[in-house]
């Protein structure tokens, strides 16, 4: 009699332990359903970008005017990455510059060369789509350092996103569900 009793307890605990379970798993499931209405944060790359903050430190830009060979920028890096190849005019008694290079496959984006460059002639551009095939092709002269920049939002073939407006709505938390566009452009509208 004694262990009928406690079969029959037994099994109701199980009971409603189960049903307990079935309901977390059924508001957890009602959770992930509700996600499904907002709309994605997703930046749809190639055709949306980012335009990069003020001081993203992208591919270098050098110029060679203005560059007076004085190899601070190789001191400063913390590989001593930058090629700074001269001659010694002795007629002036000048440093004349011959060829300057950066190899960004080995560069690790640090800006230490941009920040102390005496002469300012290397500064950092908001390029980062610098991939390529050959290794090799990572290593800038100074024709390729010097090409300017083409920034974000020049490019009229794709949408840009600012930054701070596409992550202060997320922290935000501003969701709209009114939209049969779903995309981050419509989103920040
Ligand atoms: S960004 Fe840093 S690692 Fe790259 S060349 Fe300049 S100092 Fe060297
Ligand atoms: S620190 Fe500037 S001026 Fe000096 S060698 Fe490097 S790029 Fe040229």
């Amino acid at each position: 009699m004694y262990n009928m009793f406690t079969m029959v307890t037994g099994l109701q605990n199980y009971n409603e332990q189960a049903i307990q379970a079935a309901k977390y798993i059924g508001q957890g499931f009602i959770i992930t359903l509700d996600h499904m209405s907002r709309l994605p944060l997703t930046i749809q790359y190639p055709y949306e970008k980012l335009i990069p903050s003020e001081r993203f430190r992208g591919r270098i830009h050098f110029e060679f005017d203005k560059c007076i060979a004085c190899e601070v920028c190789v001191r400063v890096c913390p590989i001593n990455l930058p090629v700074v190849d001269w001659e010694l005019k002795k007629d002036v008694k000048k440093k004349k510059l011959k060829n300057y290079s950066i190899d960004f496959g080995v560069c690790i984006f640090c800006g230490n060369c941009v920040e102390y460059c005496p002469t300012n002639c290397l500064s950092m551009t908001e390029e980062y789509e610098l991939s390529i095939y050959d290794r090799h092709d990572l290593n800038y002269d100074q024709i390729a350092l010097g090409r300017l920049p083409i920034t974000v939002i020049e490019d009229s073939t794709i949408i840009t996103i600012s930054s701070f407006a596409f992550f202060s709505k997320v922290s935000k938390g501003i969701v709209k569900t009114d939209s049969n566009l779903k995309n981050v452009t419509n989103f920040l509208d």
